[in-house]
């Protein structure tokens, strides 16, 4: 080998890593623009938080504490939590990466599901892992079908709860079902960022089950309900010897003091949470029997987006299915996520927007139907 092409090469499994694919954010057609790819909320950030960031502009020069002490403190109080049990991150990816890090290695596997939520997979392989894909049932995750993936080698476990982008939930007895037949020496980790968008009985993003055992961990985020995509903060809650763990590999300052001051102020703001919940199963209720309407199947979310199905030919076949629709859709600015990297080839994703941006995209699916052929 001549030395001029001897040049550095990245550990094995990091040139196997698809890179992340974010939702697109514009659109060439239509006069305004309804970003609906990324499971924002319509309603902004809450003016507290926006407050708390500009008041922080005064403060750039100093680095932010690096422990995120008030904003610990500050969920903790919020959800009854033990502050030292809470680790806060550069979003929740960084945190779910920092745990892939710290407990997944070469020969080590970690097991999601075939729709689970993309980052796992990145993080896992990342890591020097591998990944291992468990089947889903109706677009649900299944116990059964991890716990059969479950060897010697498995280390963690990753599951959205409820999934992004199917958004679909499993029970929470299920959940414990699953936590009580996992050895003791894997991880499982409970991927609540659509959390507190569910109204359901029988769901629970994990608390109780994190404080009751030594190899579970919920992470949560302020991009999604909270309204602060752009800052990046997410938070995980978890058994002592896992905070410690992550807490020796994060960056040590891995949260921006913006961040912290506008995470803070938002978290001490519940009547934000509870309009977006309210907008949120108005819309999500409206949008589906809507899409329905026109012909196409949504699949039953308890998020705030849905999952819209196009007719194909197969697997892996999106004639004149989601292709076709996402392109006329963006031609009307309105602005989805196509899911084919998550073995979704013939569905979107779209996220419940605001009033005027809900009723543009059913005019805009009304139309590429009536173009179709289908109504
Ligand atoms: C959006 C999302 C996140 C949040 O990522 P951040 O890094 O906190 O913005 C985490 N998990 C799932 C399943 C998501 O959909």
């Amino acid at each position: 080998m001549s030395t001029s092409s001897v040049r550095p090469t990245p550990r094995p499994g990091i040139l196997d890593i698809e890179a992340y694919v974010p939702g697109k954010s514009s659109a060439k057609g239509g006069a305004k623009v309804y970003k609906l790819s990324s499971n924002e909320t319509p309603l902004g950030a809450p003016q507290s938080a926006v407050a708390a960031y500009r008041a922080a502009a005064d403060k750039l020069d100093l680095y932010p504490d690096g422990s995120a002490r008030v904003l610990r403190e500050a969920i903790a109080s919020r959800f009854g939590l033990d502050a030292e049990r809470i680790i806060c991150g550069n979003g929740s990816d960084d945190l779910l990466h920092l745990l892939a890090a710290a407990y997944v290695g070469p020969g080590d596997e970690g097991i999601m599901t075939i729709h689970g939520f993309a980052i796992y997979k990145i993080a896992i392989l990342a890591a020097g892992g591998t990944p291992v894909i468990a089947p889903e049932k109706d677009l649900t995750t299944c116990v059964d079908a991890i716990l059969e993936r479950v060897s010697t080698r498995t280390k963690v476990v990753f599951i959205a709860n409820p999934n992004n982008p199917t958004g679909t939930y499993l029970p929470f007895e299920e959940v414990r079902r699953l936590h009580s037949a996992l050895p003791r020496n894997v991880l499982l980790v409970l991927d609540g960022a659509y959390a507190e968008y569910v109204r359901r009985n029988d769901y629970s993003a994990g608390i109780d089950l994190v404080a009751t055992s030594e190899n579970v961990v919920m992470t949560r985020t302020f991009s999604k309900i909270y309204g602060l995509a752009a800052l990046r903060i997410g938070w995980a809650y978890g058994p002592a010897h896992v905070c410690d763990a992550l807490n020796r590999i994060r960056g040590p300052f891995n949260v921006s003091g913006p961040a912290l001051a506008a995470g803070t102020a938002a978290i001490l703001d519940p009547l934000h949470v509870e309009a977006s919940v309210d907008h949120n199963d108005r819309w999500l209720d409206w949008l589906t029997s809507e899409i329905r309407g026109l012909g196409l199947a949504v699949t039953p979310s308890v998020a705030n987006f849905v999952l819209v199905h196009f007719p194909g030919d197969g697997p892996g076949d999106d004639r004149g299915g989601a292709t076709a629709a996402e392109e006329f859709l963006a031609e009307r600015g309105v602005i989805v996520r196509r899911v084919a990297s998550y073995n979704l080839p013939n569905a979107l994703r779209i996220t419940i927007g605001s009033e005027e941006a809900n009723h543009a995209v059913v005019a805009a699916l009304r139309d590429f139907q009536k173009g179709s052929g289908v109504a």
